[in-house]
């Protein structure tokens, strides 16, 4: 028991070293605020979410008991459009959290030019020990809870971690029944079957992939004879290698919440996926090795993805990485301390807003579609995301060679800039 009960209180400790998302957003933020000499009244708008809603959430368990969950949702800023972005599921959701992401999905919208701000959801949950019934009777509570603050025109929801078509599809049915009509367009990342987009499921990783392109080229590095590694094989991690590898380049290491391998000769990444998906990890993957999550962080490839939480590559960690680009799949997986040592190191960054943009850029394709009532085939989402996330690469590269900065600051000032533009044009109420 004594043992036990040291571990958690290690745990507890670990948690409080690790840095505040929040804050390290609102760094984020000071730094863009400075380069583009923002008014200080607009610098405090940008930096408070505009609503943030806390939501308890009480559920019939299986066993018979009752359970109450704490659920948010943080509508961060809608001055170029209604609140966007996705509801994640995880044992370690807090409030700060969800505000950090909700601030991260309005530079984003912003970067991508899509019309729309940013907001975030999340459920303090451990979504692997629910049943799917408990897990259904969760999110259609959390549904109706949010339901008097979303809607088609005010706050779209989508997927996040460890949510799915599926959950979208619970909560699309609990709004409908709650309004008395059938509304696709207040979710994306929906099953195909109820108004989802075509490509949407693996529009992250494809995007990301899109960006790395870019990247290469700004770098010259020949994709034919590169090597990556991915940390997080999740959606946006496992797509991204697979469509990378269609590339050329040559996948060395993964991870999950399991374990990290690697693997000297590579490894194909769709019978990685194939062998995730029978297993439940990557770990165990035949011709791997297993090594620690930092060793997977540090090795030798030219392109690294984090592609799974916040606060993935600490000071710590930056100082011994070799890839020459990082694809940030995963949000906020890069500390501000941690981008300089990086900076320093001349390693290439797309960072978060700009590498994992495809995600949202197609849940507004499927949005558009949804109110248009006109649907695409696959190939014209992926032309379509194709276009947008390359020419948002060349306005971040171009911000960040104009303000002689690294991509993150490029891609701030390219994202707050349009925000800061739209709520000074707006106006201050009353
Ligand atoms: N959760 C994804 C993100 O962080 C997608 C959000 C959306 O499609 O609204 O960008």
């Amino acid at each position: 028991m004594a043992q036990k009960y040291e571990v958690r209180e290690m745990q507890q400790a670990n948690q409080q070293v690790k840095p505040n998302p929040f804050e390290n957003a609102l760094e984020q933020l000071r730094i863009a605020a400075e380069y583009l000499k923002l008014d200080e009244g607009i610098h405090q708008v940008l930096a408070h979410p505009k609503r943030q809603l806390t939501v308890a959430l009480p559920v019939k368990m299986d066993d018979g008991r009752t359970r109450v969950f704490t659920g948010y949702r943080v509508q961060y800023n809608d001055a170029r459009g209604p609140f966007k972005g996705g509801i994640r599921y995880h044992p370690g959701v807090t409030l700060d959290e969800v505000k950090a992401l909700a601030a991260w999905m309005t530079w984003k919208t912003s970067v991508a030019n899509i019309p729309y701000g940013g907001a975030k959801g999340g459920i303090v949950c451990d979504p692997k020990r629910l049943s799917a019934g408990e897990n259904e009777r969760l999110t259609r509570r959390f549904a109706s809870a949010i339901s008097p603050i979303i809607g088609p025109y005010q706050d779209i929801p989508a997927p996040d971690v460890y949510t799915n078509a599926q959950t979208m599809a619970w909560i699309l049915d609990t709004y409908n029944t709650l309004e008395g009509f059938m509304s696709p367009a207040v979710i994306t990342g929906k099953p195909i079957a109820l108004g989802g987009s075509l490509g949407r499921d693996k529009a992250t990783g494809r995007g990301a992939v899109y960006t790395t392109v870019e990247a290469a080229k700004a770098n010259k590095i020949n994709l034919k004879s590169a090597t990556f590694a991915v940390q997080g094989f999740g959606n946006a991690g496992s797509n991204f290698a697979e469509i990378l590898q269609s590339y050329g380049p040559k996948l060395m290491g993964a991870s999950d919440s399991k374990g990290s391998i690697m693997s000297k000769a590579g490894m194909d990444a769709g019978k990685l996926i194939a062998y995730k998906e029978k297993t439940g990890s990557v770990v165990g993957f035949p011709g791997s090795q297993e090594i620690s999550e930092k060793e997977l962080l540090q090795l030798n490839v030219d392109i690294l993805s984090p592609a799974a939480l916040e606060n993935a590559i600490l000071p710590d960690t930056a100082k011994g990485i070799k890839a020459k680009i990082i694809v940030e799949c995963a949000n906020g997986p890069t500390t501000p301390e941690a981008d300089k040592i990086l900076h320093a190191n001349k390693v290439f960054m797309i960072p978060d807003i700009l590498a994992n943009s495809g995600g949202v850029i197609v849940s507004y394709l499927e949005w558009v579609q949804n109110l248009e009532r006109i649907y695409w085939t696959e190939d014209e989402v992926n032309a379509m995301l194709e276009k947008k996330i390359t020419s948002a690469f060349r306005d971040v590269h171009a911000a960040s060679l104009k303000h002689d900065v690294d991509m993150r600051t490029g891609a701030m000032i390219v994202g707050v800039g349009r925000v800061a533009e739209a709520v000074k044009t707006l106006g201050v109420f009353p």
